[in-house]
């Protein structure tokens, strides 16, 4: 199969049919053979009868529904589970992405050789500050923190290698950084494409402000996760001794200059306190990265490494 289209949804009952017969006319145009993989995420509306009712009418459209809302982060990590094509587009359910995208994004994949593209809204319809500034602020953090130079991380519209989705985890809100995701699990080619971005036609967004503190949060997992998740005494282990050892010299200056001037006490100077409190955190740091070594140790997951290929093995 050449083409998978993860699409999340919820409650968007009155843009499936339209969705759906776009992008099957831009498939059949480019004789791809596809599937498409709505999942729906909870939705209270019609959305599900409508899923069952436009598979009877083509079996490429197939469904998932989940039992309750799980989040767009969820919907797309089952989808991405579900897809079977080499190239796996995922667009938004609500009509702002354009199908008309898709051939240009699965050549970039295929001809191009990226292993993935996320989308550039460039010109966005809803030019509006309470949108734009938390969104600018968003994707220059998640830039300077990643390495990563996208303009836009948030892009529903975004395409795929099959070896990427399947490599990956999305949790929590972290739909957002899959970009970041990729390039942990070891690919680099990451592109970017302008893609058109239209007005939401029916129904209303599903997301508000608190998106971004909740983002910011992920980052953080992320970026903690991917560098010392399989090793947390190397980053708990070196502040912890680096603590400790500072308290340690300041203790040792403490003595020693008692030693030589005898009339004081150590507990009057502001520095014995200092001394104190920075060893205290050091041992408790380093705890933290024993406890997280050991927790690490007995994760069912801690010797599972993506393996790009193998010779002579099965
Ligand atoms: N969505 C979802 N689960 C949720 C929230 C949203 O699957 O809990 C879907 C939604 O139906 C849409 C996509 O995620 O297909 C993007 O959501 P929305 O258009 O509301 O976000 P915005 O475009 O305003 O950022
Ligand atoms: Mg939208």
């Amino acid at each position: 199969m050449n083409l998978s289209i993860v699409i999340p949804l919820k409650d968007e009952a009155e843009s499936l049919p339209e969705l759906c017969d776009w992008i099957a006319r831009v498939t059949d145009a480019q004789q791809f053979s596809y599937e498409i993989i709505l999942v729906d995420d909870g939705s209270t509306d019609d959305s599900w009868n409508v899923i069952q009712q436009l598979r009877a009418g083509n079996q490429n459209i197939k469904g998932i529904k989940f039992q309750r809302n799980y989040g767009k982060s969820a919907a797309l990590n089952e989808g991405f589970k579900a897809a079977k094509g080499d190239v796996v587009i995922t667009m938004d359910a609500d009509l702002q992405d354009s199908p008309d995208e898709i051939p240009g994004l699965y050549n970039m994949i295929v001809s191009d050789g990226y292993d993935m593209v996320s989308g550039w809204k460039k010109v966005r319809y809803d030019n509006t500050l309470t949108k734009n500034i938390p969104s600018k602020l968003f994707n220059a953090a998640t830039r300077k923190m990643s390495g990563i130079y996208l303009h836009d991380f948030n892009c529903g519209l975004k395409s795929y290698n099959k070896k990427v989705v399947k490599s990956i985890e999305v949790y929590g809100e972290m739909h957002r950084y899959i970009p970041v995701l990729a390039k942990w699990a070891g690919f680099r080619k990451i592109g970017e494409k302008v893609v058109e971005h239209r007005k939401r036609k029916y129904g209303v967004t599903k997301f508000g402000l608190d998106r971004f503190v909740n983002g910011f949060l992920d980052l953080a997992t992320i970026m903690f996760v991917g560098k010392f998740g399989k090793r947390p005494m190397h980053f708990f282990g070196l502040w912890g001794t680096f603590c400790f050892l500072l308290g340690l010299f300041i203790s040792f200056y403490l003595v020693i200059s008692k030693l030589i001037n005898f009339d004081y006490a150590i507990t009057n100077r502001p520095s014995f306190y200092i001394a104190l409190t920075v060893m205290i955190i050091g041992s408790q740091l380093f705890l933290a990265g024993f406890i997280g070594e050991l927790i690490s140790r007995n994760s069912p997951e801690r010797n599972n490494y993506l393996i790009e290929d193998k010779e002579g093995l099965g």
